[in-house]
């Protein structure tokens, strides 16, 4: 990947790390989600800085305003610089209107998204505040990157408050929904003019770009170019496009080889007895799918009964929100749901559904994805969704089937090797994992080097290379 020379600064709504206080003293640790697997590997291989709320409340003097991190194994590493928060901030601005605003609505869950004066009070403020962060440290030339929905409001504001002829990416993880579900926004407008300032605005596919363009023209009655994907904006041309973001597959695949993976490995199969495995995994979160999921399971077993202590679904959510009303009460549905399906068909010591409720090391996720005979990735709608991909690169063997949600933004680059379902179809979803269980080695063979030859070909550096090229190319 080239990138000029030209050094980086990326801007999101939290650091890659968390901060962990224990009696040693402060750890930062690497957290768990789609950005980070994407973009982590990039700046620590080019260096650059990273922006974002350390995840913590108020100013904490204990914590460093600045560290350096990601130097391992010969790269070059990056510095990342810490934002605060106050409790009140992060109950408006991260809890508010990212998580309980724009989440669902651009998720298409219309009637879960709930629209507060003061959650977009204290968003403005906020993306004023990245903006202020950002321009303190511009000298010229670098590439400004933002990622995200909490954002959408700093390039604008990174113009308004700078002379400089600035360079300003911006790159959406979560789908942009179409005009009709946009325009149900009360800001909609003042979104859209936000994002505006940036020069190159990148989605997951085609279709989210596509909508994002209807939008600026509907909304904002601009000039609008389908075809090459521009938007005249002012004395500016601003270019949208999608390109699907992907992982380190060289990582992945070394990382499901290594020792210890391996070691790994063999602990959960001394535990695991001969039964063959199903997994999911994913924050919790009701874009994922779970209940609907958890719901296909229990038809499953009642359908399928031979498969009865012959199969284990294993089930990985991440504790995710954990403040917000809609996320504790979706614990508490997936915890009953969980225990009527093993309280109906558990039987010796023998249990159908495999509950983890943590985040795993991704060495322990890889060693889970290599013993897994099938990977089940059925969100109600996603971005993109990474775990498909990460399946792929960890199964050296080849032997392993993906059932994939035609709602993933993953499924335009997977669906020809993958079992796509419609994941509100219980019946469909419980009888492709009886397909899934049912294909002999030469066809899940077949699948498997498809997937693995598509990520490969198309990992996060070519994501990257991609669109720092485009822009490169319209500059
Ligand atoms: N992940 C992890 N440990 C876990 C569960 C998930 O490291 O216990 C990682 C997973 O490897 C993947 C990311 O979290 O890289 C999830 O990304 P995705 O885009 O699928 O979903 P998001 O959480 O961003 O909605």
């Amino acid at each position: 990947m080239k990138l000029s020379g030209q050094r980086i600064i990326v801007a999101s709504n939290r650091v890659p790390y968390n901060i962990v206080k224990s009696k040693s003293g402060i750890k930062y640790k690497k957290s768990v989600g789609g950005l980070v697997t994407a973009v982590d590997p990039i700046l620590s291989r080019n260096g650059g800085l990273w922006i974002g709320w350390n995840g913590s409340k108020g100013h904490d003097r204990d914590f460093e305003k600045r560290i350096e991190v990601g130097r391992e194994k010969g790269k070059v590493g990056y510095a990342l610089k810490f934002i605060s928060l106050s409790s009140t901030e992060i109950k408006n601005y991260y809890h508010g209107f990212s998580n309980r605003s724009l989440w669902p609505l651009f998720h298409g869950f219309i009637c879960q998204s709930h629209f507060d004066k003061d959650y977009w009070r204290f968003y403005r403020k906020i993306n004023n505040r990245f903006a202020n962060n950002i321009l303190e440290e511009v000298t010229g030339g670098e590439l400004i990157w933002i990622h995200d929905y909490q954002l959408f409001l700093t390039p604008e504001a990174l113009r308004e408050q700078s002379d400089r002829d600035l360079k300003i990416l911006f790159f959406l993880h979560i789908p942009f929904p179409n005009y009709e579900s946009f325009r149900v926004l009360p800001w909609d407008d003042q979104i859209l003019r936000g994002l505006l300032g940036s020069d190159l605005i990148g989605f997951q596919t085609q279709r989210c770009a596509f909508n994002f363009l209807e939008c600026c023209k509907k909304i904002l009655k601009l000039d609008v170019d389908f075809k090459s994907k521009k938007i005249f904006y002012g004395d500016r041309k601003v270019e949208a496009g999608g390109f699907p973001i992907s992982i380190d597959f060289n990582h992945f695949d070394n990382m499901a080889g290594s020792k210890k993976t391996d070691r790994y490995l063999k602990r959960i199969k001394s535990f695991g007895g001969e039964a063959r495995v199903v997994m999911s995994v994913e924050r919790l979160d009701y874009t994922k799918g779970i209940k609907e999921r958890l719901s296909a399971i229990n038809r499953f077993f009642e359908k399928y009964p031979e498969y009865r202590k012959k199969v284990v679904f294993l089930q990985i959510s991440v504790p995710s929100r954990t403040k917000i009303k809609e996320y504790i009460e979706l614990k508490k549905e997936i915890d009953e749901l969980v225990g009527n399906i093993n309280g109906r068909f558990a039987d010796e010591l023998w249990s159908p559904v495999h509950y983890l409720y943590k985040a795993l090391p991704q060495e322990k996720l890889a060693a889970l994805y290599r013993i897994s005979d099938v990977c089940m990735v059925t969100p109600l709608r996603d971005g993109m969704n990474l775990i498909g991909k990460e399946y792929a690169s960890c199964k050296a063997d080849g032997d392993g089937v993906l059932i994939l949600s035609e709602l993933a933004g993953s499924a335009d680059e997977l669906s020809d090797y993958s079992i796509m379902v419609n994941p509100y179809d219980i019946e469909e979803v419980a009888d492709s994992l009886h397909r899934a269980l049912c294909m002999d080695l030469n066809e899940r063979k077949m699948m498997m080097s498809g997937l693995r030859n598509i990520v490969r070909k198309n990992d996060i550096y070519k994501w990257a290379s991609k669109f720092l090229d485009y822009y490169n190319n319209i500059i």
